[in-house]
């Protein structure tokens, strides 16, 4: 039923807490996982204003962080028997989850209620009210 699960992580606690229940999916017939995180093109800019530092150099930075955190993740997730597909990308986190959820033949979205900010009186992060709003596919929202 839950074949193909897309999980965009941000990395944080929550979404930490997100891949424990992909996990279990597992026993319900899951089998591949695209694991796709968006480098916010809004904190590049952000970062590069109040930094000064050359905004290339910041993404290339940025981008090698992101790239070990995904590893590490993949393993975990092939560790449990799952196929991988791992993308990073560079834009804005709606659109990309959005044009994944398109291109690829997905049958659930997982993703954490909140992610890095994390507020105490927010009911939803932005990127997972609108996910919940503008996905076609079912959604799953783990809770922090
Ligand atoms: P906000 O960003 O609105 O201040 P927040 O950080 O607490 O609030 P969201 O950003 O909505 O909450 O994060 C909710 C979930 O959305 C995360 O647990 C993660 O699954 C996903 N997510 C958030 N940002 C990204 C991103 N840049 N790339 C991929 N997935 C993301
Ligand atoms: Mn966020």
């Amino acid at each position: 039923m839950f074949k193909t699960i897309l999980f965009p992580t941000d990395f944080s606690d929550v979404s930490k807490t997100a891949l424990k229940y992909i996990k279990q999916l597992k026993e319900g017939g899951a089998e591949t996982v695209i694991l796709l995180h968006v480098i916010d093109q809004r904190s590049l800019y952000a970062l590069d204003q109040t930094t000064g530092m050359n905004s290339l150099e910041l993404e290339r930075g940025i981008m090698a962080g992101a790239d070990e955190e995904m590893k590490e993740i993949e393993k975990d997730l092939k560790e449990g028997g799952f196929k991988v597909k791992t993308l990073l990308q560079t834009g804005f986190p709606l659109r990309e989850i959005l044009k994944v959820e398109k291109e690829e033949d997905v049958s659930i979205i997982v993703i954490g209620s909140h992610g890095k900010s994390n507020l105490e009186e927010m009911f939803l992060g932005s990127v997972s009210e609108k996910v919940a709003r503008k996905c076609k596919k079912p959604v799953l929202i783990v809770k922090r």
